[in-house]
């Protein structure tokens, strides 16, 4: 048994062997450990308390993959909902897609039982993005930052490296040796509104198959969008590469 993880999940690394230790698959494993990092109101690359875009609007990205099957499910760009794991778990296991975004993630998650929040983004963090935006923003475009025809201009604003990046990250193989992994971010920390990085979509931010191995990503997902990482890495492992190579 196993778990690999982004340090961010160490705070749940017990709970989560726990699981595997009862003999619990690698996916409630995966999920146990993702779903208490969304929860954690200090990490604000997660979940509730994720910067938000640039309109201040908190939009989530998560996915799951079991590498038995290369199943997967995914959700992008969601709002209003803490737990986009557990959706993207949902979607995998409920409907014939993989990835749904948006306005369509909401809809499913209401239907899947998922209570919606209003109340992602305490004060701080709220006071966060303001403080950041009107540090180069004039004061009469913050106020009306939703209106702006022009908003594209702000984005540089996103690549802040004080706060822009990070995700959680969790590999983990069970005691019959199967694998899953998953991936959860808010994204970059005042991303333009819709941007989707590469935590949702498989084979580039998220990637396991049993009979080879695993990889997530964390960083500019950009990157990782382009170059496909996480299913790169694993075929690496499948031609005989080992991790470091
Ligand atoms: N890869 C994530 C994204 O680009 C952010 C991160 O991991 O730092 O959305």
């Amino acid at each position: 048994m196993l778990i690999v993880a982004s340090s961010n999940a160490d705070v749940v690394m017990k709970a989560a062997m726990a699981v595997l230790r009862d003999g619990g698959p690698a996916l409630d494993a995966v999920a146990v450990a993702i779903r208490a990092v969304e929860a954690n109101p200090h990490d604000h690359t997660v979940g509730a308390n994720g910067y938000p875009n640039l309109l201040g609007e908190l939009e989530l990205d998560a996915s799951i993959v079991d590498g038995r099957t290369r199943e997967a499910g995914a959700v992008a760009a969601m709002k209003g909902f803490a737990h986009p794991i557990s959706v993207a778990r949902k979607v995998m296991e409920t409907l014939p897609h993989v990835l749904l975004v948006g306005a369509g993630a909401e809809r499913f998650a209401r239907e899947m039982g998922f209570e919606a929040r209003e109340d992602l983004l305490d004060d701080d963090t709220r006071a966060a993005w303001e403080t950041r935006l009107t540090r180069d923003m004039p004061r009469e475009v913050f106020e009306r930052v939703a209106e702006q025809p022009d908003l594209w201009r702000w984005v540089k604003l996103a690549s802040d490296a004080e706060r822009a990046l990070s995700t959680v990250n969790v590999i983990a193989r069970d005691a019959r040796g199967d694998i899953a992994s998953g991936v959860s971010t808010s994204g970059w920390a005042w991303k333009y509104p819709g941007r989707v990085g590469d935590s949702p979509i498989v084979g580039a931010g998220n990637y396991a198959d049993n009979r080879h191995g695993a990889a997530g990503c964390t960083g500019m997902g950009e990157m990782a969008l382009r170059a496909a990482t996480a299913h790169r890495v694993v075929i690496g492992l499948e031609m005989g590469l080992n991790v470091e190579q």
